[in-house]
């Protein structure tokens, strides 16, 4: 690209922060960026790339791209219980569209500035569309979770409503023949998804393994289980569904079933899945009453099945045909 054109795009990502992070000895400009992690923390680094037609649809809503490019990176620092310091951004674009690029680096921005991340670098190049983002996060020394620590006896909890983010992906690749009464709820939260950074602070020092669901519960939970080596039952009756999904169960537009099976095994939920010890969980609800935290089941011994699904306190086995179709494509 030539040299105006990355002046352009300086225009759009070079901003100084609205309050200077005192952390940054050197932001952008430079070779590199220089921080200064604090005493007695430790550095977390996360990496994502979206790359379009694969993790999102070419036409997406360059505002609502920005926004969560970012926000699945903050979501897998909530994971590891990590305070979101700083981001670099790569960002590969076929050609300088002025409007595109104001409107991806203000979904960008306002969710950076909401979490208090600061921008120290990043690369722009021609070619087609991919954004990689790159987040570093602290926490004090060995106080990190990790998905390795789970215990038999642990409940296993999740964060929020489940299944939206998924029907909200299976509407769009539709293409109007899923009818939905508030479809737009459910695109929201594909797209507009609030990364957990709040819980996963909280979570720290209480849970004893957590993971945030990018890939659908069971696939989340498995990598947890197979880590600490246990197994878990999930009653799948207590999954929490949101009110809208509800409704579009009320209305027959989406029948119980495949509710369990966005909920169970839909991606892009972004919420927290933890196992800690029941006592502890009370003190974490009402620490964050705004958000709902839910048990799903609990940690076993290992056992051949590493997901035991029960149904009013019944084994019960889930009719998947049809899923994987459903799953190519995942955004
Ligand atoms: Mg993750």
């Amino acid at each position: 690209m030539s040299l105006s054109e990355f002046d352009l795009i300086k225009k759009y990502f070079c901003k100084e922060p609205d309050k200077q992070d005192s952390s940054v000895v050197l932001g952008i400009g430079d070779d590199c960026a220089i921080i200064d992690v604090p005493d007695g923390y430790q550095l977390l680094i996360s990496t994502d790339t979206l790359v379009s037609g694969i993790h999102f649809f070419e036409d997406v809503d360059p505002y609502r791209l920005g926004y969560k490019s970012l926000a699945v990176n903050l979501s897998d620092l909530s994971a590891m219980g990590a305070e979101p310091k700083w981001i670099s951004l790569a960002l590969t674009i076929p050609d300088v569209n002025m409007l595109w690029l104001a409107q991806f680096s203000q979904g960008f921005f306002d969710l950076a500035k909401q979490y208090n991340v600061t921008l120290i670098g990043g690369d722009t190049t021609k070619g087609p569309l991919s954004i990689t983002v790159s987040v570093q996060g602290i926490v004090p020394r060995g106080s990190a979770l990790l998905r390795r620590n789970a215990q038999v006896g642990d409940v296993v909890c999740v964060s929020g409503m489940l299944g939206d983010g998924a029907l909200g992906l299976a509407y769009q690749l539709s293409n109007g023949k899923l009818y939905l009464a508030n479809a737009q709820a459910f695109v929201d939260k594909l797209e507009l998804t609030d990364p957990r950074v709040k819980l996963g602070l909280l979570l720290r020092g209480s849970a004893h393994s957590c993971i945030d669901i990018s890939d659908g519960l069971t696939q989340d939970l498995t990598h947890i289980l197979n880590a600490s080596d246990c197994s878990a039952q999930i009653d799948i009756d207590k999954l929490p569904l949101s009110d809208a999904l509800h409704r579009e169960i009320a209305l027959g537009n989406v029948d119980t079933a495949q509710a369990t099976q966005y909920a169970l095994m839909g991606g892009d939920d972004y919420e927290l899945l933890f196992t800690l010890p029941r006592g502890v969980l009370k003190r974490v609800q009402e620490a964050i009453p705004e958000l709902k935290l839910t048990v799903v089941g609990s940690i076993i011994a290992p056992e051949a099945e590493k997901i035991q699904l029960r149904k009013h306190q019944k084994a019960y086995s889930l009719n998947l045909s049809g899923w994987d179709h459903f799953k190519t494509g995942s955004y």
